[in-house]
């Protein structure tokens, strides 16, 4: 990939923009375990409304909202050159300032020269509109995030429908040429991480595994080494019991407000002790 991003900043012959990775706002319809208020909208008017209940997680006065206004004016002055566009969030398809910058591309007869990479989240229905723009960019790559399938996938992702998400990636697939589904290896999915790749090559869809970064409790050091042997998971973390602890008291302060057990749908986190 970075063989590729070099490969476009190369054929730079003027001062014009030629990839851009932006997330324009926090924009996001879910809640997924890994994400933070910053991030998702959704975590912060569940935090906002939860304070207490959530004060484990201790996201502190990170809360101000994002820099997001973002100069699009400013910034369109410089993309008659653009090589490639990647878009996160939030969830980048529900985001407004991500429609009105591809609005502003497809009119200006720039879209059909530039690469479009799309970071979602997959609950998005693929309308008319999308269609639309996907077909309009020279090339589209859409990565779909879930990192589990079935009732983990719902549990890792508050808010999405395991049955919707899985119909939407099928109907993705079939219009596009380029789309990868994607799973981050955290402890809490370490189980579904065969199950996943199963499912992917099962249904004939390309499939990658991501790292975690920076949410300590969810990384493979809260996975005990009976679990590690138990699903293949190769690791130089060591375990952390202290970490799982923070996972377990964490995922319970969310099971109260969304209504979910961890111990019973984690529950091999219970059958396996090398604690
Ligand atoms: S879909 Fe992405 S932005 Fe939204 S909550 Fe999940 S991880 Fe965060």
């Amino acid at each position: 990939m970075r063989q590729r991003y070099n490969r476009f900043l190369k054929e730079e012959k003027s001062n014009d923009i030629k990839y851009l990775d932006l997330k324009l706002n926090n924009t996001c319809n879910l809640l997924c375990v890994m994400c933070s208020p910053e991030i998702s909208s959704t975590w912060k008017k569940v935090y906002n409304k939860n304070k207490k209940e959530l004060e484990i997680f201790n996201f502190g006065n990170s809360l101000e909202k994002y820099p997001y206004q973002s100069k699009l004016e400013f910034v369109t002055k410089y993309l008659n050159n653009l090589n490639m566009i990647k878009f996160t969030g939030g969830e980048p398809m529900l985001i407004k300032e991500v429609k009105t910058l591809i609005n502003y591309l497809i009119d200006n007869n720039l879209s059909n020269k530039i690469i479009l990479r799309m970071i979602t989240n997959g609950t998005v229905e693929l309308d008319d509109y999308w269609k639309r723009v996907f077909k309009s960019f020279k090339r589209t790559r859409v990565t779909i995030s879930v990192d589990a399938i079935n009732s983990r996938y719902e549990y890792i992702r508050k808010g999405a429908s395991w049955d919707k998400t899985a119909k939407n990636i099928k109907i993705y697939n079939d219009y596009l040429d380029e789309i990868t589904i994607e799973m981050v290896s955290m402890s809490i999915n370490a189980r579904y991480k065969n199950i996943f790749l199963e499912w992917c090559y099962k249904n004939n869809y390309e499939s990658g595994l991501n790292s975690l970064i920076g949410v300590d409790y969810l990384s493979y050091k809260s996975l005990n080494n009976d679990l590690r042997a138990k699903y293949g998971i190769e690791t130089n973390l060591l375990y952390d019991h202290t970490k799982f602890l923070e996972l377990e008291a964490k995922m319970k302060a969310l099971d109260k407000i969304y209504n979910t057990a961890f111990e019973k749908e984690c529950d091999e986190f219970y059958t396996a002790s090398s604690h």
